[in-house]
């Protein structure tokens, strides 16, 4: 397995639609300064950012996959599923994002009085105008922790306050991934189950999990990720291998400096592995992505 610092190819990114520090143009203008010619524009829940990200793309010469990443969960479990290729405008996929929208809002405005209860008044307020949505996840309410001098990052503030049973944690009923693969196919798109190594699950349920996404009709597992190290990687080509999904590569850029991942940013798929965009159409520089390596 070779280390390569700029992929050509990345499928997963954020931007101020969702949690990211750069708007949908400048995650374009950095992607295609470090390399990458096929980027996916990946926000949580939204598919906001695209219409602006394709535009930048065009411009620049990038080609940009119209992706999005659900929140979802499977036996109370939360997950993240990555869709790639989806038509921005499906119904289903609007009428699935318009109830997320609404499970965000709720979502949000609970931390937001958990928070208020632990001292931090007006941190509802303070997110919001973070996320310059009414709608702000956790790093939203992280940053504005931050800001307020509470604490010194984000790892802290999860670990102190809003990460899976911490005092400002708040359960959420994120949609089945059944659902959720439904949909994103529903939309012309491909199901990706993202970060894999992430959800702290044993190697034994990762692979039935994986199994059961690829029976629901998923089509890839990121086997890729930014700021993994080899043995993970390893440990995902071999349940991509075991469940015979394609393999996807992803840096989760989030923004500059934070967790120190960018563009483009990770370890080439192992050989063996069948990468995800030999299902992906388009082309650069009049070669087919689906025939590059
Ligand atoms: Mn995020
Ligand atoms: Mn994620
Ligand atoms: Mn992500």
């Amino acid at each position: 397995m070779s280390f390569t610092k700029n992929s050509w190819i990345d499928l997963h990114a954020h931007s101020t639609a969702s949690d990211g520090g750069l708007s949908p143009t400048e995650v374009i203008e950095r992607a295609a300064n470090r390399g990458v010619r096929v980027m996916a524009l990946t926000d949580h829940d939204t598919i906001s950012g695209l219409e602006e990200a394709q535009a930048a793309a065009k411009k620049i010469g990038v080609l940009l996959i119209n992706g999005i990443e659900i929140s979802t969960a499977i036996d109370n479990r939360p997950l993240h599923v990555v869709g790639l290729n989806v038509d921005p405008s499906s119904a289903s996929l609007h009428s699935a994002l318009s109830q997320l929208a609404d499970l965000r809002l709720e979502r949000a405005m609970a931390i937001g009085r958990r928070l208020e209860k632990l001292g931090f008044a007006d941190a509802y307020a303070g997110a919001s105008q973070e996320a310059h949505s009414p709608r702000p996840g956790r790093a939203h309410f992280a940053r504005w922790l931050i800001g307020k001098s509470h604490f010194k990052d984000m790892s802290e503030v999860f670990e102190r306050l809003l990460g899976r049973g911490k005092p400002a944690y708040v359960a959420t009923k994120w949609p089945q991934l059944e659902e959720v693969v439904t949909c994103i196919r529903n939309a012309g798109g491909m199901a990706v189950l993202a970060h894999p190594l992430r959800y702290k699950l044993t190697a034994s349920w990762l692979r039935r999990i994986a199994q059961q996404f690829k029976e629901m009709g998923g089509t890839g597992l990121e086997v890729s990720v930014a700021r993994q190290s080899h043995q993970e990687t390893d440990m995902a080509a071999n349940v991509a291998r075991r469940s015979g999904l394609h393999g996807s590569v992803a840096s989760d850029f989030h923004s500059i400096g934070q967790y120190a991942a960018d563009l483009g940013g990770f370890c080439s798929l192992p050989s063996d592995i069948d990468p995800v965009w030999t299902q992906l159409p388009g082309e650069i520089d009049g070669c087919k992505i689906a025939e590059l390596k």
